[in-house]
């Protein structure tokens, strides 16, 4: 295990952003990531644990402790009662994990194609796209305790799973490592078509996608959002979308649908958890007046997403940071509303 100091953090992130992790290392497994946990905790280093950099903003001044990447390989599978877990390393690319499951006619994450980042992210925000989120599949989730190196399985209940959370980006922030997470998949069955841009990708056809067609179904349209990361294509220089869709009560709903400025539309909405409404954050950023292809100097609007912050080159993570708070307070201004970004602020 290899320790290197004063290391780049921007690189390792999707945004391109980001200053020196002060420490940096790379755990290839449970026994390297409980010896870099003793080496922070004997040199009293503040600890941020890394994946795949898809969902961050690391701030220009870094981090000033340890960073300790996660980059536990393997995959597994085996047969349970008509079904088949795989089991994954945290540090396994998910989409690699997609395209296996696929390629073995299981269905359960083909919609989840083409989400950048690790194994180990996708329990911590509950990943989800196009009509379906980790949460549904996980079966347990491996981890170690920072505090004691204790190592456990959660169940998917202990995981508290709900929209672009879990326990480990609430409650209990900061206090365990994923190292493994198992998905139990369904062999010979059908893909998920829930979503509209499936619907309609696949609409007039007489028979029924493969996973695989949905699969590749869902990579065009990604690709076509710049929410696929492909070279060449600046306004995948990102973490995503930047703002979670909000998630309010009947009457707050009726009371933004009311104001003037929705007089020609309503907000677009769906039907959330306890009764609750889920307003496209996207569309109240656009009619806020931050439209595709926005620009503030080095960041700006993707010209593809409008809820896509995007660094056009060379951008700094305080400009990343001006942007969205300028887009928060249109927000508010106009409707009222709080915006919460979906990324994780490192260092700030
Ligand atoms: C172009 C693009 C498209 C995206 N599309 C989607 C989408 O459709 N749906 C969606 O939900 N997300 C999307 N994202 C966001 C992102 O890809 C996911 O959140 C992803 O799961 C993050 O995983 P990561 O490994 O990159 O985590 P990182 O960005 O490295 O870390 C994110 C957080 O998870 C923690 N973490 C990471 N690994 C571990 C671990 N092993 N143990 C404990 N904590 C850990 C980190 O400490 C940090 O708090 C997109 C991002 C981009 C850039």
């Amino acid at each position: 295990m290899k320790i290197r100091e004063h290391l780049t953090l921007a690189p390792y992130t999707t945004f391109q952003v980001g200053g020196p992790a002060r420490f940096f290392v790379e755990a290839a497994d449970e026994s390297e990531v409980l010896q870099a946990l003793q080496h922070a905790r004997s040199h009293s280093l503040p600890l941020f644990v890394l994946g795949g950099g898809s969902n961050l903003v690391v701030a220009d001044t870094g981090w000033p402790g340890l960073v300790l990447k996660i980059g536990i390989s393997g995959i597994s599978t085996r047969e349970s009662n008509g079904k088949r877990l795989f089991h994954a390393g945290a540090g396994e690319d998910w989409d690699k994990l997609v395209a296996l499951s696929v390629e073995q006619n299981c269905a359960g994450i083909e919609c989840m194609s083409g989400i950048p980042g690790t194994v180990g992210g996708t329990p911590v925000q509950n990943v989800g796209a196009y009509g379906q989120e980790v949460a549904e599949t996980i079966t347990s989730v491996r981890v170690i305790e920072i505090a004691t190196g204790n190592v456990t399985e959660m169940s998917n209940a202990e995981c508290g799973f709900s929209y672009r959370t879990s326990i480990f980006n609430s409650t209990q922030k900061g206090r365990y490592i994923v190292t493994q997470v198992s998905y139990l998949l369904t062999p010979g069955g059908a893909p998920r078509i829930d979503y509209a841009d499936l619907k309609r990708h696949f609409a007039g056809r007489s028979q029924s996608p493969s996973l695989g067609q949905t699969r590749e179904a869902v990579r065009q349209i990604r690709a076509s959002k710049a929410m696929l990361i492909t070279a060449g294509d600046d306004d995948c220089r990102s973490a995503g979308s930047f703002f979670k869709n909000p998630i309010v009560a009947v009457a707050e709903y009726e009371r933004i649908a009311a104001l003037s400025v929705c007089r020609e539309q309503k907000p677009p909405s769906y039907p959330a958890e306890d009764g609750q409404v889920k307003i496209s954050a996207a569309w109240l950023v656009e009619r806020s007046g931050f439209h595709k292809g926005f620009a503030m100097g080095r960041v700006g609007i993707s010209r593809k997403h409008s809820l896509a912050i995007v660094n056009r080159g060379g951008a700094t993570a305080a400009e990343i940071v001006e942007l969205k708070n300028r887009v928060q307070e249109g927000v508010a201004n106009v409707f009222g509303v709080t915006l919460h970004p979906e990324p994780v602020f490192v260092g700030f």
